[in-house]
Formats: C-alpha cells, sequence, structure tokens
C-alpha cells in the first residue's frame, strides 16, 4: 500500500502561498464557475523556497511525494480531465481543456499528443517530460502517464481520471530530486538552469527555487567528457580452427548452469562455427545462410563460436542487424561472454552507428552559442544536459529518449549530428572528445561490432581506413540484407542531393547556417600554401555554381529554371507529370516514369548537366591528387593534427568524386539502350501533393552483385542468419531464393546451408483467422471490424495496414470510443510520436493497442501479454511500381510476388509467439486470402476461414482456452498448410 499524504492545502507551510492567492477556485469557467469570469492563475509566476518536499518514493513503503499544487490537463481520446491547484479534478469539455491550458501555465504530459488530441496545436504549458529530461539525462521513461509514474516509483494512475493528480505528483518528485544531497545528475544543472531561465524556459521558474548554486564553478559539457586515447594497430588475426567440442563448451558457458540443452541451438552453433574457418582461396569467404526458427536462442547461438574465435584469433567479429532492438538485445546478451571493460578500461562490444546518428560537438556548440533560437535552443540545452550523461552520444535509438525530438516539433535532433559530412576531423576544437570519433577509435579494437546492415555496407565500400573493414560478418536479421544492399548502391541524381553537393563544395547560401563552410574556407591552409590546390578549390567553386541553389523548387514550378542541373530536373519534371498513369497524381502521391523513351528536352538537357558535373569533377580530382601530394612531403607547419584533418578532407573528396562520377554515368545512358543491369527511372517525390524532390534514379536489377564484390569478396567468413530467411513454399525449393538473395552466385561460393525448427507449439498456441465477410473496400465495416476485435481482446491488438490513409480513416473511427472504454490505440502516421517510442509505450500497457505500416511488421518484439493478436486488413501485396515490374520480369512473374508475401506474413505472424508462453490469434480482414500463401505460416498452425461474429467468439476466448475446452474445432472451412 501507498501511504498517500493528504493533499497540498498548505501553501503558506512550503512557501507557496501567495502564488495561487487569488487563483483558488479562480478557474471558475473550467470549475464550474461562469466561463468568461475565469479568474486564472498569473502566466508568469514564482515558486519561492525552500519547500520541503518529500523526496521520490522508489517502494510502496515510502510516502509519495507532495503534489505541486499547479493546474494539471490530461486529454485522452477518451476525455479532458483538468484538476486545480488545490486538489479537484474534474472532466472538463474540450472548449474548456483549452481555453485552461492557453490562459495559464499547466502541468502536462507530452504537450505535442494532448494539442493534438485538443486540436489546439499552439499548446504550451509545463511538460513533465521536459522536466524529466532536464531532472534525469540519459535515463529511460515511457511517454506515457503509466510509464512516468513507473520511472519516478509513483503509483499507475488507474484511470484517466486520476492522471492530472498523477502529473502533480510527479512534478513533486522531480523537485524532490533536484533537493536531494545525493542527485546523481546534479553536476551541470544549476548552470544549464541559468541558460534555459534566460531562454524562458517554463520549467525554469519551477525549479530553480530548488536547485542550489553550486559552490564551485560547474565543469562546463566540453570540459566534462573525456578524451579518446589512440591506440596502436591491431594486429592481423590469427588463423585458427575451432573444435566442436571447444565451441559447445562455449555455448555451455554462455547459456548458463542449469540452462536447458537445446537441440537446435546446439546444431546451429556448430554450423555458423564454420564461417570462421581460415579460407582457402582469396576472393572465397566461407558462406553461411541459417533458417533459425523463432526460439532456438539463436543469438547465443552465434555469439559462443563468434566470442570464441575472437579470443584465440584476436580479430574482430561484426554482427549485423536491422533494427534497433535487435541491437540493444545484442548488447546486453553479449554481456555474457564479454566484460563491460577490459582491464585497460576498453570496451570489448562497441556498438557501431553511421555517423548521422551521434550528437556532433561542434553543432552544439554552434546551437549553444545562438545558432538556435526559440524552442530548438532550449532544445540544445537539454541535449548538452544529456551529452555529459549519455554512455556513447548516439542520439538515435541510444540513451536520448526517443521522445525529446517529437516535444520540439522541429528537426532539432538531426540538426545536432552531423548529416552531411560536414566534419572538418582534426580542425574541430572537440574532435579529441567527439562520439563519433571515439566510436570509430573503439570499433577498431573491439572483439565484437554492433553494427546495422547500411553502415556495414558503406563501410565495406569506403572505410577510411581499409584495415577496419569486417572480415568475419554475421547479418542477422538477414532476409533484410538485399533491401539494405539495393539502397545502399543506388545513384539518385536529385534536387536534394545535388544542393547538398553546391552546398559542400561552396557552402551555405545564407550567413545564418551555422558553422557550415565551403571548400575554400575548409581548405584555407592548403590553398594559401600550396598554388595548385588554391586553382583547383577556385574552379571547383566555379563549376558549383552551376548546381541547384535555394529556391529550386518554386522555380521548377515556375517553369525557370537556373542553370543545366536545375534545367534538367524541369524537363524530368514535366516528363514525368506528362506520362504517369499511376494515378498518384490524383491521389497526392510520389508520380514516376520508366527512363525509356525520353523526349529529346530530357536528352539534350542531360547531356548539358552530363558536362556540367565533369566540370565540378574534374578539378575535385585535381584537388584530391594536390591533397596527397601535401602528405606524402609534408611541410613544416603540418602538424598530426593538420595530417589528420586533410587526409578527413581527401577521404570526403573521394566519396564526392564518386558520386559525381555515378550520376554522369546515369545521365550518360539516358539517351541510349537500356542497361540490362540496371533500372533507371524519373520521380517526382510527393507527400500529399507537396512536391519535395525531383529525381533520376537507378538501382541495380540484382543488387547483391555489388554487394558480392564489396562485401563478401573481401571476407573471410560472413554468415545470413534469420528466423525467415528460407522461403515458405509448398515445394522442395525452400532455398532457392534465400540463396540467390545472399549474392553466393556472384563470388561462386556454394553456401553452407543450416535450418532450425523453432520449438513453439504453434498448432497449441495460435490460430490464423481469415475473416470472409468483410468486403474490400467498405472501410466502416474495417474500421468496425478493428473496433470489435480490439474489444475481444480487450487491447494487445497490432494492426498493420498497406496503406497510410485507411490506417488514418480506421483511427480517426475507432479510436475515440475505445479510449472511452479504457483500450487505448495508438498509431504510427498520426500520433506525433516517434516509432521506436510508439512500440515502448504499446509494450507498456497491456490494454493498449497500435496500428502501423511496414515497420511495425518486423521490427516489433513484444513478448508475453502485451500482443496477442496480429491484424492484417489485407494481404500484402507489392506495390506494383517500375522497379518493382522491372524485377518481377526477371523473377518468374506471379511466384515472384508470391514469394514477397509469403515472406511479408511469415514476418508478420512472427510478431505474434515471441516465446513458448505466448499466444495469440493472426487475422486476416480480407476474404481473398488465397489459398497458396497459408503455407507462409508455421507448419501445424491451425488457419480457419470464419465470419467476424466467429472470429470474436475465439478472440475472447484465448487460443489456449478454446484449444482445452474444444471449441478449436474448425468453424468454418480449416486449411491446414
Ligand atoms: S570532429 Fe567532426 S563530428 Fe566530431 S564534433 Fe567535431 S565536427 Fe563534429
Amino acid at each position: 500500500m501507498f501511504h498517500v499524504k493528504p493533499q497540498a492545502k498548505r501553501g503558506s507551510e512550503r512557501g507557496l502561498e501567495g502564488v495561487w492567492r487569488g487563483s483558488k477556485g479562480g478557474l471558475g469557467g473550467v470549475w464550474g464557475g461562469k466561463r468568461g469570469s475565469a479568474k486564472l492563475p498569473p502566466a508568469s509566476f514564482t515558486l519561492r523556497g525552500p519547500h520541503p518536499i518529500v523526496s521520490t518514493v522508489t517502494s510502496p513503503a515510502t510516502p509519495l511525494p507532495d503534489a505541486l499544487p499547479l493546474p494539471a490537463l490530461h486529454a485522452s481520446h477518451g476525455g479532458h480531465w483538468l484538476r486545480s491547484p488545490d486538489g479537484a479534478t474534474q472532466a472538463v469539455s474540450k472548449g474548456d481543456a483549452i481555453m485552461a491550458a492557453a490562459d495559464t501555465p499547466v502541468l502536462l504530459l507530452n504537450a505535442p499528443l494532448v494539442a493534438s488530441r485538443l486540436g489546439y496545436p499552439d499548446l504550451s504549458g509545463l511538460d513533465l517530460l521536459e522536466a524529466f529530461a532536464f531532472v534525469h539525462p540519459a535515463r529511460f521513461c515511457v511517454p506515457t502517464p503509466r510509464g512516468l509514474a513507473e520511472a519516478l516509483g509513483l503509483p499507475v494512475p488507474e484511470n484517466d481520471a486520476a492522471v492530472p493528480d498523477m502529473l502533480q505528483r510527479a512534478a513533486g518528485a522531480l523537485i524532490a530530486v533536484c533537493r536531494a544531497p545525493d542527485w546523481p545528475e546534479r553536476e551541470g544543472a544549476w548552470s544549464a538552469l541559468q541558460s534555459l531561465e534566460r531562454l524562458r524556459w517554463p520549467w525554469a521558474q519551477v525549479l530553480k527555487a530548488h536547485i542550489a548554486k553550486p559552490e564551485r564553478a560547474e565543469r562546463w559539457l566540453f570540459a566534462r567528457l573525456p578524451e579518446w586515447e589512440e591506440a596502436g594497430e591491431r594486429p592481423a588475426p590469427r588463423q585458427v580452427e575451432l573444435s566442436a567440442e571447444a565451441v559447445q563448451a562455449q555455448l555451455a558457458r554462455l547459456t548458463g548452469e542449469g540452462a536447458e540443452s537445446r537441440e537446435g541451438q546446439r546444431a546451429y552453433a556448430q554450423d555458423v562455427a564454420r564461417i570462421f574457418a581460415p579460407r582457402s582461396a582469396p576472393g572465397r569467404p566461407h558462406l553461411a545462410l541459417a533458417q533459425a526458427g523463432t526460439g532456438i536462442g539463436k543469438t547465443l547461438g552465434y555469439l559462443a563460436p563468434a566470442s570464441l574465435w575472437s579470443a584465440l584469433s584476436g580479430g574482430t567479429v561484426w554482427v549485423s542487424t536491422f533494427t534497433k532492438n535487435l541491437q540493444r538485445q545484442l548488447r546486453t546478451e553479449s554481456r555474457r561472454a564479454w566484460p563491460a571493460k577490459r582491464a585497460d578500461g576498453t570496451p570489448p562490444v562497441v556498438v557501431r552507428k553511421g555517423r548521422e546518428n551521434y550528437l556532433c560537438l561542434l553543432n552544439l556548440e554552434d546551437a549553444l552559442q545562438g545558432g538556435f533560437a526559440g524552442r530548438p535552443a532550449i532544445l540544445a540545452q537539454l541535449v548538452a544536459r544529456w551529452g555529459a550523461y549519455t554512455r556513447d552520444g548516439d542520439m538515435v535509438g541510444g540513451d536520448l529518449p526517443g521522445w525529446l525530438g517529437t516535444l520540439f516539433r522541429k528537426r532539432g535532433i538531426a540538426a545536432l549530428t552531423d548529416q552531411r559530412g560536414e566534419c572538418i576531423y582534426a580542425g574541430c576544437p572537440h574532435y579529441r572528445k567527439c562520439f563519433i570519433e571515439r566510436a570509430a577509435r573503439d570499433s577498431a579494437q573491439a572483439d565484437l561490432v554492433i553494427a546495422n546492415h547500411a553502415l556495414v555496407m558503406v563501410n565495406a565500400a569506403r572505410a577510411r581506413d581499409p584495415n577496419q573493414r569486417p572480415t568475419r560478418l554475421i547479418f542477422d536479421e538477414g532476409h533484410h540484407v538485399f533491401d539494405a544492399a539495393d539502397s545502399t548502391f543506388a545513384a539518385t541524381l536529385s534536387g536534394q542531393e545535388t544542393i547538398e553537393l553546391r552546398r559542400w563544395i561552396i557552402g551555405p547560401e545564407k550567413e545564418s547556417r551555422g558553422r557550415r563552410r565551403g571548400l575554400a574556407a575548409r581548405l584555407a591552409d592548403v590553398a594559401s600554401y600550396d598554388d595548385a590546390g588554391a586553382e583547383a578549390i577556385t574552379a571547383a567553386c566555379k563549376a558549383g555554381q552551376l548546381l541547384p541553389s535555394d529556391g529550386w523548387l518554386q522555380r521548377m514550378s515556375e517553369n525557370s529554371p537556373f542553370g543545366p542541373i536545375e534545367a534538367l530536373l524541369a524537363a524530368v519534371r514535366t516528363a514525368t507529370y506528362a506520362r504517369d498513369e499511376s494515378g498518384g497524381q490524383e491521389a497526392g502521391y510520389a508520380i514516376e516514369t520508366e527512363a525509356a523513351g525520353l523526349p529529346g528536352e530530357v536528352i539534350e538537357a542531360a547531356g548539358a548537366a552530363c558536362e556540367a558535373l565533369a566540370s565540378i569533377r574534374v578539378p575535385l580530382i585535381r584537388l584530391g591528387g594536390r591533397l596527397e601530394a601535401i602528405l606524402a612531403e609534408p611541410p613544416d607547419w603540418l602538424d598530426a593534427q593538420g595530417r589528420a584533418r586533410i587526409e578527413g578532407a581527401r577521404f570526403a573528396l573521394a566519396w564526392r568524386i564518386d558520386l559525381i562520377a555515378a550520376w554522369e554515368s546515369l545521365l550518360d545512358r539516358l539517351g541510349g539502350p537500356a542497361d540490362p543491369e540496371f533500372v533507371d527511372w524519373l520521380a517526382v517525390d510527393r507527400s500529399d501533393a507537396r512536391e519535395f524532390d525531383v529525381a533520376i534514379h537507378r538501382r541495380w536489377l540484382d543488387p547483391m552483385k555489388p554487394f558480392a564484390r564489396v562485401v563478401l569478396e573481401p571476407a573471410h567468413g560472413v554468415l545470413l542468419t534469420s528466423a525467415t530467411l528460407t522461403d515458405r513454399t509448398q515445394d522442395d525449393n525452400r532455398w532457392a531464393s534465400a540463396v540467390a538473395r545472399s549474392g553466393a552466385a556472384h563470388v561462386e561460393v556454394a553456401p553452407l546451408l543450416s535450418a532450425a525448427e523453432s520449438p513453439f507449439d504453434y498448432a497449441g498456441r495460435a490460430e490464423v483467422l481469415i475473416i470472409t465477410d468483410i468486403a474490400k473496400g467498405d472501410l466502416p465495416a474495417l474500421a468496425g471490424a478493428y473496433a470489435r476485435i480490439i474489444e475481444a481482446s480487450e487491447g494487445g491488438v497490432l494492426g498493420l495496414f498497406t496503406a497510410i490513409r485507411r490506417l488514418r480513416a480506421v483511427h480517426g473511427r475507432i479510436a475515440d470510443r475505445l479510449a472511452r472504454g479504457g483500450l487505448p490505440v495508438y498509431a504510427q502516421h498520426v500520433d506525433p510520436i516517434d516509432t521506436g517510442t510508439l512500440v515502448d509505450i504499446f509494450r507498456d500497457d497491456p490494454r493498449a493497442s497500435l496500428i502501423g505500416t511496414d515497420a511495425l511488421r518486423d521490427g516489433v518484439d513484444v513478448p508475453g501479454h502485451s500482443l496477442r493478436c496480429v491484424v492484417m486488413e489485407q494481404v500484402p501485396w507489392p506495390r506494383p511500381d517500375i522497379l518493382h515490374k522491372a524485377r518481377r520480369l526477371a523473377g518468374g512473374g506471379s511466384a515472384y510476388d508470391d514469394r514477397i508475401i509469403r515472406a511479408r506474413l511469415a514476418q508478420a505472424f512472427g510478431r505474434l509467439i515471441r516465446s513458448k508462453d505466448d499466444s495469440g490469434h493472426f487475422i486476416v480482414l480480407s476474404p481473398a486470402f488465397p489459398s497458396r500463401l497459408l503455407s507462409a505460416f508455421p507448419k501445424g498452425t491451425p488457419v480457419l476461414r470464419v465470419t467476424l461474429d466467429q472470429a470474436l467468439q475465439r478472440v475472447r476466448a484465448g487460443v489456449v482456452e478454446a484449444n482445452r475446452d474444444g471449441a478449436s474445432e474448425p468453424a468454418g472451412d480449416a486449411f491446414q498448410p
């Protein structure tokens, strides 16, 4: 039992007297008095300390913190609740809620979400999430009333009406932390608060009385961060053989004493060990493809041989994943094999991401020193607080709360990372503390590097240091390797891409764009020392003027392009509109057309654009040559830092030169015969009918060809593994597509094929229900079905849509009603919350449901009761765009489509049963579900065609119950896969 103190009516005892003097009962319009006669609390207010607020509770035995006597507002789809400073909660109308929030600073949770619930976009207030981010930077909190209560050790509110009270107590708890002498994140708080007060952060007025001024000046973030150490080059790994006994012993050690011995896992580990054997010929790696059914213990199955090989050889193993979730899981599981730190303090396991994920300290410094204004400046201060406590500076999926960026609505987080490769390396004053440089150095010395598919491929293609290229690689979630290769090896000449190149060469067009500088400024010392280098820079900057500049999109729509590249994009745009027959034009979607039989205007413009690009590339090549010459014969002034900076510039130049060359080759072929290796097309990218880019795209028909050359050939051992690697066809050819999509054919290697079946009892714990009475296109029926399934299941539903528009329409029809029944429905593309946080919310609340599109199909890992029903609105047919049509033609027509659909169904089904105790229903709301696709579901899973009413009965009963009482007999036609 929690001991609940009497409500805070003793304002005078705590120095709060007078704060709400004149406000008591003053929320007349809202609290029951006449609207319009409301005496609202002052918009600017002061809390006088000291206030003896009770410390944050951490166990039920301790008393609750006092509530902060400020009005608190909660809005859900089920209604709106307002609590007065002196402790009375009332359900209020939307209008009254808006009026209260507009006129007085109210406590609320997740202001953008409350704003969207109220339909009042300008809502501001005292957002508890902002206060949490300030008081506990780098700590996790699910951004819901329940999540906040749990994070602060408060009782979880039982219903919506109880939330405002919890908000007041959460504010009190956070203040109590600030007052506590042992507040772990105290350092830096007082100084940050001074800046935040100048920026008029609403919480500054509340918190300042409770955060004592430190006796000594606090260390500034940039002084606090440790410097990384340069380490010697890691020697090449020793060639070792792993014996079967050693692999099994290592697996037993990792799974732990007394763990159940799983035959499938042991066989899997043994198969994986074979990729670590010494290679017999250059260019021919050991390649293994391993189908690992859910629940066999795949992660430890490969970490056992990987950790053993690393220990014996002294080499590094890279494990690449597609989802951040698996990265998190791997970080945890790797603790069984490696300690957090070695004896010398270095980490044996490192998570490595693309540089655009990390905080760039120089960008942050710019933002703190006036580069950001208004709300983004407040965000920068909160990020600086986090920067001092973060584990590794990872802003996307690391320990920065995913919701922080969305609270500030602008693209503030992205602006604090190094998005555009504009790093100045050793020229940066924070170079020795830079998170990105630290991660790169740590990974060069690590035994295990956890990365993602895109980074592994980019790193293999253009690593700064070729010695750091991964040679032993495990691609987990291996069914995504094809798509990752498809994007990595694509070429896109677009307005957005070319304007970025212009900015990189010339610098920003407006002075206000922070520290971004062009080549001339970045290499000023080279230019003053080397005449040929200076000439090359001047020539590149002059030629760079031919690239699109600010306002290009506007000029497109006015048909008044400036320069040869804009002229080309204008011609592309006109041709695309003229030829598009996709129907996307009216619907407001992106439109596209094949790059074949193009009008003369496009061909002519492509020729001129190609010349312009060559005129940029040539001086860049000359400049690269000069940088190499300077490095080969360094002048006296070139110290180690200068050298590192020039090396960085040379690397960045090589990357741009390759990019421009790829564009030129793309344009070269536009008028000629099509190259069968590639698929080229023109596109106008649009969202809700608003254009945001015009592009010429090129994709490899088979992207595993460059993958094989760049990733497989240089490697010694590669594993592709997944629970859905093989095709679930009814014929015997289950491996054909997995082998084709591994790149094996292009390195002439016969891969080792390994399969371990899932130990889960799908027949007893899962059911597939195909609903026969929801007609295609009947939106009210679709929405009604979703609502009834969510009610029958009492939440815990993951809904998957193939079109955002239908998702929004369904959500709009059902969310309010279900929320009133205590069944919240969160929606991707509707709620202003990032996908990762939506999944956290869903996982945290067993009565919540979540609906979304592709990203949820295999990015959700929610074992246990929170996910007990997956609903697909229809069969996930692939979109027949130009790229798909080309691959379909090359890949066997409808058989190619079927394989894609089976893979999607298998991935979606895979969300349902994550552990042996899970059970649930997989429902497809489409009677037109072809029987030939049923093999997508695990063998033995009952599949029933039933009406919605029959399905609801089964959902209410639960799979296990239904089976136990004999009700699992097919209610309709049954199909066994
Ligand atoms: S070294 Fe580069 S990425 Fe790192 S802080 Fe400096 S500019 Fe940013």
